[in-house]
């Protein structure tokens, strides 16, 4: 049995996304007909905008320094998959006077997760340097289910992750599992909006990145974005007047710029992230502290929920490994087993 000692570190370096080193995820690329990404992502393109949301069979990009609303090449549009994303590199071209996105880089990586009530995947962001998952630390209670699927999620899309835990001036002390994040080698930042605590540190790791913001709705999200740059929440609401676009300006991904370099994709519309590109029997590859432990286990192909002579669930029991994340590992486990359907699109 090993020793009890610091979780092992994950490197969080992005690769590419398609390196077969990415042991779990190649083995599961083909399972229910998802399609590789390979005819509509190029590498010798040379992008000259970034997609800031897909609007249909239109999309919004930054370009020449102007957000605008510009027609797609037929090419690009699929219904049955996100080919354009927040964050995409794209070429666009006047096309009649008119700008018109002709080609798409390959992407570096992206988060996704299941579209609703579909068996397929939903992009909704690429080309992303941090993914940060905002958490409470109090009002909500602290939720670290989120925080788990999340950093799956990033390591499925291999985006770095950043931990913010808001709302620091509700509480005396962290929850004790921030703790296990820093073990497994990932950031965290506490912040708090009311006092300023931690802003400038979640600045200085936001500033000349492209980052996503996701988190339980009342985690403060939208206070950090307002702390951060005061001027977003009245350029949103112009910007949804603009557009007219109602409803869908509160569940689509959009990517804004704040003040001093600061791009965050905002996903409103995840309140619970289910889970992409994840098979249940090999969700444990992702809980990387389970893997000493689980190479002695009886069975080669154990679950860690009711066989015998598991050595994960002897290690939680001797306080091994922390309780918390093999909870969670047992309900992100159950959800993957139905099908992990999420509860909006
Ligand atoms: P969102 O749904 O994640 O965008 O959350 P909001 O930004 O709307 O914040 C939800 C509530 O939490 C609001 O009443 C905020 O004033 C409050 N809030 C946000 N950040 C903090 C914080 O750091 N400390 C405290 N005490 N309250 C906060
Ligand atoms: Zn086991």
């Amino acid at each position: 049995m090993p020793k009890r000692g610091r979780t092992r570190k994950r490197n969080w370096g992005v690769q590419d996304i398609d390196t077969p080193t990415r042991v779990a995820n190649s083995r599961q690329e083909t399972p229910s007909g998802r399609t590789p990404e390979d005819r509509v992502y190029f590498s010798d393109i040379e992008p000259n905008a970034l997609l800031v949301s897909p609007y249909g069979s239109l999309a919004f990009v930054l370009w020449e320094g102007q957000e605008c609303l510009c027609r797609v090449a037929d090419s690009l549009l699929d219904r049955k998959r996100s080919i354009l994303a927040p964050g995409d590199e794209v070429l666009v071209e006047r096309l009649e006077d008119k700008p018109f996105v002709k080609a798409v880089r390959h992407r570096r990586n992206k988060l996704s997760r299941p579209a609703i009530g579909q068996n397929r995947e939903k992009v909704f962001a690429a080309n992303i340097d941090l993914a940060v998952v905002v958490a409470a630390a109090a009002k909500p209670y602290f939720n670290p289910g989120f925080i788990d699927r999340y950093l799956i999620a990033a390591q499925v899309g291999n985006v770095e992750p950043l931990v913010c835990l808001n709302k620091i001036d509700l509480v005396s002390q962290e929850p004790p599992q921030l703790q296990l994040y820093r073990d497994m080698g990932v950031r965290v930042v506490n912040t708090s909006c009311t006092n300023g605590d931690g802003l400038e540190e979640l600045r200085d790791c936001l500033t000349g990145r492209i980052s996503v913001l996701a988190g339980n709705s009342g985690v403060g999200k939208s206070s950090i974005i307002n702390a951060l740059d005061p001027r977003h929440e009245l350029v949103t609401r112009e910007i949804s007047e603009s557009t007219q676009r109602g409803q869908h300006t509160t569940t689509a991904s959009r990517m804004y710029e704040l003040r001093g370099g600061i791009r965050i994709i905002d996903t409103p519309g995840i309140r619970q992230l289910g889970l992409w590109g994840v098979v249940p029997e090999e969700l444990d590859f992702y809980f990387h502290e389970f893997t000493d432990f689980s190479k002695s286990c009886r069975f080669r192909n154990c679950t860690h929920t009711h066989e015998p002579s598991c050595a994960v669930k002897t290690a939680v029991e001797e306080e091994m490994l922390p309780r918390a994340r093999y909870e969670s590992y047992l309900r992100i486990r159950r959800t993957l087993d139905e099908n992990d359907r999420p509860t909006s699109d």
